[in-house]
């Protein structure tokens, strides 16, 4: 089942419908396929909410957004989606029953803002680019990022859950345990990397993180070169998944190093994983993912185990595809 890749075409206004049996993908069999220059613009993002945040994504290019405009759109459709229990504030809580978010934005210029730890603010994103373009600094996390949206005129949440978060959180209560669960439920965190048609690179990812996390632990999302990785020189890269794993390895900037070494995409994605898995004993329970393009606009992906997915949008089309995972089951 780990190599059956699912397409699902969605037209740019928005109507899906499946297209069964379409083979694709040459980047994920560089052997039987010969390196094509891929299509540009061009924009990935992780998970089944790819395919709409991509949407939101291309209709800002398509009106003469820039790439950062794009992936900040695209992103920010996720952050609303009230079905989602992994981003936004409707994700699910730390083990205090608080919802707290971390986020991260990224040019091909080098330039990134994030945000981490931070509370009752509906587009994390947005406040991550306002750190990038209006402070000295990177990253600010917690009451300081709170105070900080305040400042720029973001207007503050209500503290409460959303009704599906809040019959979760009920339920976890009656154990309290906390143990991830290698699926998607667990971990779906939007990473989102895109290239535009002069080749100009930008990535975001945002989420609330790990679910019944403790209170004040951060994940890999917003931390630079981890979560995400940005080098119009060479490529992007986001990752989702057990975000301690993925901090270890800086899985992001390791995939974009790699290609500049001359990996492809999709072999970078592959040597992070192996790299991940090397790390930890035990992977039963931990899942990790990654998304790469290159300057030339080929894209790689890459899972620790089966169910990891992506969405993939040019001009043209926007599919759903199962990405490979290193275990087959
Ligand atoms: N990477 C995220 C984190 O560790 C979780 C996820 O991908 O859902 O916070």
């Amino acid at each position: 089942m780990s190599e059956r890749r699912k397409f699902i075409k969605q037209s740019l206004l928005g109507s899906a419908f499946l297209i069964p049996g379409i083979s694709s993908a040459s980047t994920q069999d560089k052997n039987k396929t010969p390196p094509l220059i891929g299509e540009m613009p061009l924009i990935l993002s992780t998970w089944n909410h790819g395919l709409p945040a991509n949407v939101a994504a291309m209709a800002k290019l398509d009106t003469g957004g820039s790439i950062l405009d794009a992936v900040e759109a695209g992103v920010r459709d996720t952050e609303l989606d009230l079905e989602n229990l992994s981003v936004g504030l409707q994700g699910l809580p730390d083990r205090e029953g608080i919802t707290t978010l971390d986020a991260s934005i990224m040019t091909g210029d080098g330039n990134c803002g994030s945000v981490a730890f931070v509370r009752q603010i509906k587009h994390p994103i947005s406040l991550a680019r306002r750190v990038m373009e209006n402070t000295p600094h990177v990253m600010l996390a917690g009451e300081g990022a709170r105070q900080f949206a305040i400042a720029e005129g973001f207007p503050l949440e209500e503290e409460v859950l959303s009704p599906k978060a809040a019959i979760e959180y009920a339920k976890w209560k009656e154990t309290s345990q906390y143990k991830p669960i290698i699926n998607i439920e667990n971990h779906d965190t939007i990473g989102m990397i895109g290239i535009d048609a002069n080749g100009n690179m930008a990535g975001s990812c945002t989420t609330s993180g790990l679910a019944y996390k403790m209170h004040g632990r951060v994940g890999d999302s917003p931390i630079i070169g981890a979560g995400l990785f940005v080098d119009n020189e060479v490529g992007a890269a986001t990752a989702t998944g057990l975000g301690e794993t993925i901090i270890k390895i800086c899985g992001s900037f390791l995939i974009v190093e790699l290609m500049r070494q001359g990996r492809t995409p999709q072999e970078a994605c592959e040597e992070a994983v192996r790299r991940l898995i090397s790390k930890n004993k035990n992977i039963d329970d931990i899942q990790a993912g990654f998304l790469a393009i290159n300057k030339e606009g080929l894209t790689g992906a890459f899972a620790v185990h089966p169910g990891f997915n992506f969405a993939k949008a040019t001009v043209k089309e926007n599919v759903l595809i199962d990405s490979n995972s290193h275990f087959k089951p």
